[in-house]
């Protein structure tokens, strides 16, 4: 079997799925500023998700559901890290697609 056009999921369709690094970036430097931030997809007010135990913010639009990756914040900028460490209330599921 071969698939046509072997690239992965790439941003460029219309709405993209996924935060890039760069929106995130935006968004929490909006959210520290004291201003709503919204979805980039839906315009909806995103809320913040805060994991005391790991320092660790994301982003999750309440509507859509479309939720940055876990992150920390330095005086360097933000550290994303992939895979939750401390929470994984889905274990099983897939959590995209
Ligand atoms: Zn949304």
């Amino acid at each position: 079997m071969s698939e046509q056009g072997g690239a992965a999921d790439r941003e460029g369709r219309e709405g993209s799925p996924h935060l890039s690094h760069a929106q995130i970036a935006q968004l929490w430097a909006k959210f520290r500023a004291g201003d709503v931030i919204y979805c980039p997809r839906d315009s909806i007010g995103m809320a913040l998700a805060v994991d005391g135990a790991a320092k660790a913010y994301r982003l999750v639009c309440t509507q859509c559901g479309l939720a940055s990756p876990w992150f920390g914040t330095t005086p360097a900028g933000l550290v994303f890290r992939s895979p939750p460490a401390t929470v994984n209330p889905n274990a099983g599921n897939s959590p995209d697609e």
